[in-house]
């Protein structure tokens, strides 16, 4: 059973940072994903593999950041869709700086950083690394896009010879199969549309232009997702990170019931 950290008192709390356990922070947004997927998809799901991976290794799971940087019109739609609610840059290194630096004060050396929003790269690595500078002994794994190295027997169960590239995967298969599999009472699979962006240049405009994302706010095929491909792209990316907890922090391997109990 995975370990929540505000489920614990202070006392247990001490318990797991004196064992040594790692703690693992979600980070997601909250953002327009179509007219069949909740706002806070990529919240939900960064937390939900983090909640993952702490029933397999000694990780308690820090409470989700449920906000995240701005929205792009050609990987998220942009700021136009009611419901998107984004942080700056500067805000959002300070926020995941200041939540990373207390769990360094509260003794956790063993940190991972786990964001689901594509927007939310290199702010998500500039945070942690600045938050552990003055703390060598602390070490931290950064995945910023965990959904981006799906096996090729994967990729071809879920896009067959077809793959939009990850940006345009927006509120598409991936997304929409994941939450099909994991909370289906969430998904309004009625309503999921296929839809594909007009213009898709090379570079961003500001402001943004109207054809450089899509009405819907689906940005490739919602219509293709089903649980038996959440199925598999949990599994794998759960199983990924998993794999990386191994590596990178071997001692974190749950060897007694108790130790994630
Ligand atoms: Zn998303």
């Amino acid at each position: 059973m995975a370990r929540r950290y505000v489920d614990l008192t202070w006392p247990e709390l001490a318990v797991a940072v004196e064992r040594g356990a790692g703690v693992i922070l979600p980070v997601g947004a909250i953002e327009q994903h179509g007219p069949h997927l909740p706002l806070d998809t990529d919240s939900y799901l960064a937390e939900a593999f983090a909640i993952a991976a702490a029933a397999r290794h000694d990780l308690v799971v820090c409470p989700m950041i449920p906000f995240g940087y701005r929205s792009r019109p050609l990987s998220g739609g942009g700021p136009g869709f009611p419901g998107t609610l984004s942080l700056s840059g500067a805000t959002l290194v300070t926020v995941l700086g200041e939540i990373i630096r207390g769990l360094v004060g509260q003794g956790f050396r063993r940190l991972i950083v786990y964001s689901w929003h594509m927007e939310n790269q290199n702010f998500v690595y500039e945070a942690t690394w600045t938050a552990l500078e003055r703390c060598p002994d602390a070490k931290a794994v950064v995945l910023e896009a965990p959904f981006a190295d799906l096996s090729a027997a994967s990729m071809s169960a879920l896009y067959g010879s077809d793959f939009p590239g990850w940006p345009a995967e927006h509120a598409s298969i991936l997304e929409t199969s994941l939450m099909l599999y994991l909370c289906p009472e969430r998904v309004r699979m009625e309503r999921a549309v296929d839809d594909s962006v007009a213009f898709a240049p090379p570079y961003d405009v500001i402001p943004p232009r109207s054809d450089m994302t899509t009405k819907s706010g689906v940005m490739a095929r919602a219509s293709l997702g089903t649980v038996a491909k959440g199925e598999i792209a949990f599994a794998e990316i759960r199983d990924h990170l998993c794999r990386t907890v191994e590596f990178e922090f071997p001692e974190l391997s749950a060897t007694d019931e108790d130790a994630i109990g």
